[in-house]
């Protein structure tokens, strides 16, 4: 089931750019106006979500004064916060908040407790944070977690799994099939581990956006952050014996959708 059930997440691991993706993913399904849970990405509650421009989602980030950000968030912004999602939602059954939460202060962090305590029922909190132990412990303790993952060192990444991002990522359906293709009969394991390969590549073109990257397009992040879950899903295939002629018929399809 989705995580947007819960009513406060804290998402750890993989990346900044990853964990951000995710929250945005999981805004998403909650306001999607179409599907529950898993985000339809189409219409126009996701796609403002995805472009971070739904009125009932919002960001809590350290503010910006003169071009230069503030290294915290202030315990102002978690009171306007507080204040914010106890109305109710402009649109949607829900309001969502992504709070970079590696940057509030203790104070702040105090001025959301009785926000996650006793959470408005229509309200949803994300937290980002790459060390979630350095909250303070009654905040955690209001929030469940999921960790994203880790992606591997930059060695780690064969040359094999390299080229087969390099398909993917073009978005040349001629030449992904073609790399599928030649895939499939790699034994079990090494496809396996070619799979893993990949999904940290997607993983790190998302949270890079230029160059090697995605370009930071949402929609785009969106179809390849799905991508990852698919790869997960072929890896549980090839563990359950399903041949790897089969999982590579199932990896081609992956590029086509939308
Ligand atoms: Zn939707």
């Amino acid at each position: 089931m989705e995580a947007t059930q819960t009513h406060a997440l804290i998402l750890t691991g993989g990346t900044e750019g990853a964990r951000l993706a995710e929250a945005r993913r999981l805004c998403a399904g909650a306001l999607c106006l179409t599907a529950e849970g898993t985000p339809c990405g189409v219409c126009s509650a996701c796609r403002r979500v995805l472009a971070d421009g739904h009125p009932d989602v919002t960001f809590l980030v350290p503010e910006t004064k003169d071009g230069k950000e503030a290294k915290e968030i202030k315990v102002a912004q978690a009171r306007r916060l507080r204040a914010d999602m106890s109305l109710i939602p402009h649109e949607g059954w829900y309001k969502a908040a992504v709070i970079r939460a590696d940057a509030l202060n203790v104070p702040s962090q105090n001025a959301l407790l009785a926000l996650l305590e006793e959470p408005p029922s229509h309200a949803r909190f994300f937290l980002l944070s790459q060390t979630p132990s350095l909250l303070l412990p009654t905040l955690r303790s209001r929030c469940a977690v999921r960790r994203l993952p880790d992606p591997p060192e930059e060695t780690a990444v064969s040359p094999e799994a390299r080229s087969l991002w390099e398909a993917l990522r073009s978005r040349d359906e001629w030449r992904w099939v073609q790399a599928c293709l030649a895939l499939e009969k790699t034994p079990r394991e090494e496809l396996s581990a070619l799979l893993d390969g990949l999904a940290a590549l997607i993983v790190r073109g998302q949270d890079t956006g230029g160059e090697g990257g995605l370009g930071g397009d949402a929609l785009t992040a969106r179809h390849f952050g799905g991508i990852i879950d698919k790869i997960r899903v072929f890896q549980d295939m090839l563990e359950a014996n399903v041949s790897p002629g089969h999982v590579c018929g199932a990896l081609m399809a992956v590029n086509s959708e939308p």
